[in-house]
């Protein structure tokens, strides 16, 4: 591992030196971007229009890959919530620090159960850098007040601090809802709250959240700012606007149809934010991100990962491969798709180059600065090697090369190049292959601690 890092800091280091010149930071004329990082949540690799999506529309969505890039390849580092965005906001493979697994239920609330204070985050840097912070949605990296948004480098927090939330509260009037029996009652310790106030919030959440996100910009659209914006769409509990699903009558089953109105509604709420930035001329001075957190749960939720196989919760290509776009007009090509392997961490470094902080702490982020490879500037691919663990499952990427430990079994080996399905386990085959990339994931892995919470 300590190889690959290394060959990370040879793409990172020319990239600084590049951005600098062609870009934006510290001393220079144009004013810092702002940063909006929109995140989904359970939004399958097949759910966009732009994705091939042929059921629901997603022209707001979209229109990030029409006026920016689409990452064929962009992964995130775990195929569940917790982990995933702990690896997000730190830029830092989150197994670094225990933050492996998933905490699910009355876990939330423990005291151990939260991003590691030790850990600081993306809004941390930004606001040490004079940034606006914000967070308006789905926090998820602890539910106890140590491990508070507003603890965590934002200025502002509205939203609820872990797993779901009912999208409109009982009796669930003017929504088509649909719920396991199981269900858990997500909200009786899981309030909706402004800062650390809970608040009653009469509209759809996703629309609420769009609100909030649009009256942030508009509070702050003279100075920079960061704005996380995790919506929990299309997250469980399955419920959709009447009007939304009205609309897709044409889809076969009512299960589908509540996803689709809650598709519909996260990309009116996409298109309300970027409106709000068009309106306010600051499209050009936004670095935009957007990405799913983790695969589609696809029994659960019918969100799809076609045509990946698997879903969330497994290290198999729809678990880990997402939705992931970038739009940076005046900065970043229009239209432009993306074909190397990418991940989350990625976002962190390309956002502190972009804002021209000089982290002393660079050394420690695992993730690169895409620009200057999005620009055409560098054209080798950005990573050497993508790792993952999740508990017993294990991964790692090598150019098309797939390595994959689904429990404590062998590795697999597949050629993704044209195996996207996994299907071919191509390891008795390619025996010193195998042995080379394990032995690359065996690096990385003894720079791991074990899981804090969680089996
Ligand atoms: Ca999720």
């Amino acid at each position: 591992m300590i190889a690959s890092r290394f060959l990370c800091w040879l793409s990172a280091v020319p990239l600084m030196a590049a951005v600098s010149s062609w870009s934006l930071p510290a001393a220079q004329t144009e004013p810092l971007p702002n940063i909006l990082l929109i995140v989904a949540d359970d939004l399958g690799y097949g759910e966009l229009g732009c994705q091939g999506n042929p059921e629901v529309p997603t022209p707001h969505i979209d229109s990030l890959a029409t006026n920016g890039v689409r990452f064929t390849d962009g992964y995130v580092t775990a195929p569940v919530c917790t982990p995933s965005r702990a690896g997000l906001i730190t830029g830092r493979y989150q197994q670094r620090f225990g933050h492996e697994l998933n905490a699910i239920g009355k876990q939330n609330l423990a005291e151990n159960v939260g991003l590691p204070l030790s850990q600081k985050t993306l809004a941390d840097y930004l606001k040490a850098a004079g940034y606006a912070t914000g967070i308006i949605g789905k926090w998820h990296l602890g539910g106890t007040s140590k491990f508070h948004p507003q603890k965590r480098g934002f200025d502002e927090f509205f939203g609820f601090l872990h797993e779901g939330h009912f999208y409109t509260p009982p009796p669930y009037r003017g929504v088509y809802s649909r719920f396991r029996p199981t269900e858990p009652p997500y909200d009786a310790d899981n309030p909706l709250l402004r800062g650390a106030e809970p608040v009653e919030e009469p509209d759809y959440l996703t629309t609420a959240f769009t609100r909030e996100a649009a009256a942030f910009i508009d509070r702050h659209k003279h100075k920079p700012f960061f704005l996380y914006l995790p919506y929990n769409a299309v997250h469980s509990p399955m419920q959709a606007p009447v009007k939304e699903v009205e609309r897709f009558k044409n889809i076969a089953g009512p299960h589908r149809a509540i996803f689709a109105g809650m598709l519909k509604a996260l990309d009116d709420g996409v298109g309300a934010v970027l409106a709000k930035l068009r309106k306010n001329s600051l499209e050009d001075r936004t670095l935009i991100f957007f990405l799913s957190d983790n695969g589609g749960p696809t029994a659960e939720l019918t969100s799809s990962n076609l045509p990946l196989s698997g879903g969330k919760g497994q290290l198999r290509e729809g678990g880990i491969r997402e939705p992931f776009l970038v739009q940076w007009k005046g900065h970043l090509p229009a239209g432009k798709v993306y074909r190397q392997p990418v991940i989350s961490l990625d976002i962190a470094a390309t956002v502190l180059a972009a804002a021209g902080i000089e982290n002393p702490t660079q050394s420690e982020l695992d993730g690169v600065n895409l620009l200057p490879f999005l620009t055409g500037e560098v054209t080798h691919p950005p990573h050497a090697n993508l790792f993952w663990r999740y508990g017993a499952q294990a991964a790692m990427r090598r150019g098309d090369w797939k390595l994959l430990r689904r429990g404590n079994g062998s590795w697999q080996l597949f050629n993704l190049a044209n195996d996207l399905e996994e299907k071919n386990d191509l390891s008795t085959h390619e025996p010193a292959l195998v042995k080379s990339l394990a032995a690359a994931w065996d690096d990385w892995n003894r720079q791991l601690v074990p899981p804090l919470w969680g089996k």
